[in-house]
């Protein structure tokens, strides 16, 4: 049965080849500072700091910066965003950026008037925010992640190996705008572009794979899983398809906005083996759901064998006829499986950096959700790391 839910997602979303003009409608609702916050460089090659830089100005705004902010965002980073921020009286959060760079807004935003420490607060509390919280801006530049329109902010601790994401629970955190232009994406690398394929298509499987009543968010999720998979086939042959760039840019949306979770349980266990690997290697996101996720739903899918079959007909177009359950569900499976390798997805923890020593601390920082069809115990999550190795 459908469950209790509300769904609310106040981010207004700006679409198209020439959507960064729509920064000029939402500017003027903020004050006059703003702290422009970005990643690495990635913005200054391909243009898209000047054009920005350049409507900031035209809308007479007083812009600090927060530059450098690293794939995997890290704690101390955010320290020394929030110092900036404060000093800069902001009064909009603008991040130009991918997933990190919008998750790390999320985290100055909800800091900045914070008189505890953020980390124990947000992170090891999982407390949520009792002060004022800046407003939060986004123009896109990687998609994947979602974070242009729901409340997740994932920090890493690498003193501690800890990398943990919070999803606040108000929806003010989520940015108030995002401005997604598909041309934006078209400079990324192959290897992050298949990396945020495949981050969108794990965002739908863990709220998919849940629960066995009859749930319009689980259709929503198989039509997105089949326009991510298509999409995906076209940019992996040609990078510059503008078409698929915007259908992967709009699922990825959609994947994780709240919707496709509405009425139903949930199951985040990929990301959150996927999030402690990531701590102990530093490697890209997606790559870390791709290595762990077969040997995790390899495993429990005689758990929910009903769902994975429904998966392998919906998703995978595998004919049922005269298999048993468990071999339509299989053939499932063995279906993503190749689609994976054909994208060059990374297969084995091994190759992002994990070694067989690292396994038992991996799976102490592995939180333990419930919501799948089976809650792990710590030593099922060492064999099925051993699995990913
Ligand atoms: P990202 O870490 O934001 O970016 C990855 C790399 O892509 C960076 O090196 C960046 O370079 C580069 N890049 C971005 N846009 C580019 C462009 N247009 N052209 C060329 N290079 C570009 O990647 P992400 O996967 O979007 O974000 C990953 C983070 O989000 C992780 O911490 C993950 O745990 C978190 N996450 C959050 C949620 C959520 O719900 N909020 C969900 C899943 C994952 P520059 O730094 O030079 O720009
Ligand atoms: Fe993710």
């Amino acid at each position: 049965m459908l469950g209790n839910f509300s769904f609310c997602t106040p981010t207004k979303l700006y679409f198209g080849d020439e959507s960064l003009n729509d920064l000029n409608r939402e500017l003027p609702k903020y004050g006059k500072n703003v702290v422009l916050i970005y990643g690495g460089g990635s913005i200054k090659k391909n243009g898209i700091y000047d054009e920005v830089i350049q409507i900031l100005s035209e809308n007479g705004k007083n812009v600090a910066e927060i530059s450098g902010v690293m794939p995997n965002p890290t704690v101390d980073k955010l320290y020394e965003g929030v110092e900036i921020a404060r000093k800069h009286q902001a009064d909009l959060l603008l991040a130009v950026g991918g997933g990190s760079v919008c998750d790390y807004a999320k985290a100055v935003s909800v800091s900045v008037n914070c008189e505890e420490d953020p980390w124990e607060k947000y992170y090891l509390r999982f407390e949520e925010p009792s002060c004022k919280t800046l407003p939060v801006g986004c123009v896109l530049t990687m998609v994947g992640t979602g974070s242009e329109m729901n409340a997740g902010a994932v920090i890493t601790n690498p003193h501690t190996h800890q990398k943990i994401g919070h999803v606040f629970a108000d929806e003010k955190i989520m940015p108030r705008f995002a401005i997604l232009n598909p041309k934006y994406t078209l400079t990324l690398p192959h290897y992050q572009m298949v990396s945020g394929i495949y981050d969108i298509f794990n965002h739908i499987c863990e709220q998919y794979f849940s629960g066995e009543d009859d749930n319009t968010s689980d259709y929503i999720s198989e039509g997105l899983m089949r326009s991510v998979i298509h999409a995906s086939r076209i940019a992996n042959k040609d990078s510059q398809d503008y078409e698929a760039r915007s259908n992967l840019m709009w699922a990825a949306t959609w994947a994780l906005n709240t919707l496709v979770s509405r009425g139903k349980s949930t199951d985040w266990m990929v990301h959150m083996i996927g999030q402690s690997v990531g701590a102990y290697t530093n490697a890209t996101h997606g790559m870390t759901l791709a290595a762990v996720s077969l040997p995790y739903y390899r495993y429990i899918f005689p758990y929910g064998v009903q769902k994975f079959k429904k998966f392998a007909i919906n998703v995978w177009d595998v004919n049922p006829e005269g298999k048993t359950d468990e071999q339509i569900a299989a053939e499932g499976l063995n279906a993503m499986e190749a689609w994976m390798k054909e994208l060059g997805l990374v297969m084995n923890i091994s190759d992002l950096g994990a070694t067989e020593d690292m396994l038992e601390g991996i799976a102490d920082g592995t939180i333990i959700l419930p919501g799948g069809y089976k809650v792990l115990e710590h030593d099922e999550i060492v064999k099925i790391l051993k699995e990913s190795l």
